[in-house]
């Protein structure tokens, strides 16, 4: 099945460590270490207190789909998507490698890396 080609990322200083972790096959997100809740998409102040205490880690690459549509009507059909990680985050994403038909709200999925057209592999997500 054609996939669509993901329009390239723009890193950014707060987001730069997270896309050099794409690059290499690690789903990073941040945990803030003065109040323990983890966030994303990456910013250098915790949105929860407010500390820059906030340090990288590794996510298991897991999570459920909380909502998805699919684009049929594109040149070649894709599914984007707010997944849930089991670390407690909801990213936004792309399903791949899936048949559209079979994607349920609350399904398993596991994060695969999708080359970008000219960046940094995206983030995506397959069924576990
Ligand atoms: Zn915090």
């Amino acid at each position: 099945m054609a996939q669509r080609k993901i329009p390239a990322p723009q890193p950014n200083p707060e987001t730069q460590a997270f896309w050099d972790g794409a690059a290499q096959g690690k789903l990073l997100l941040k945990k803030c270490t003065t109040c323990g809740q983890v966030h994303y998409y990456p910013r250098a102040l915790c949105p929860f207190c407010g500390e820059e205490a906030t340090a990288w880690q590794t996510a298991a690459g897991t999570g459920t789909i909380y909502s998805y549509s699919v684009m049929r009507r594109a040149e070649v059909p894709y599914a984007i998507a707010y997944v849930t990680l089991d670390e407690g985050v909801t990213m936004m994403t792309n399903l791949v490698d899936c048949n559209f038909d079979a994607l349920r709200i609350g399904q398993r999925v596991k994060v695969v890396f999708t080359p970008t057209d000219g960046g940094p592999p995206a983030p995506t997500f397959t069924p576990a």
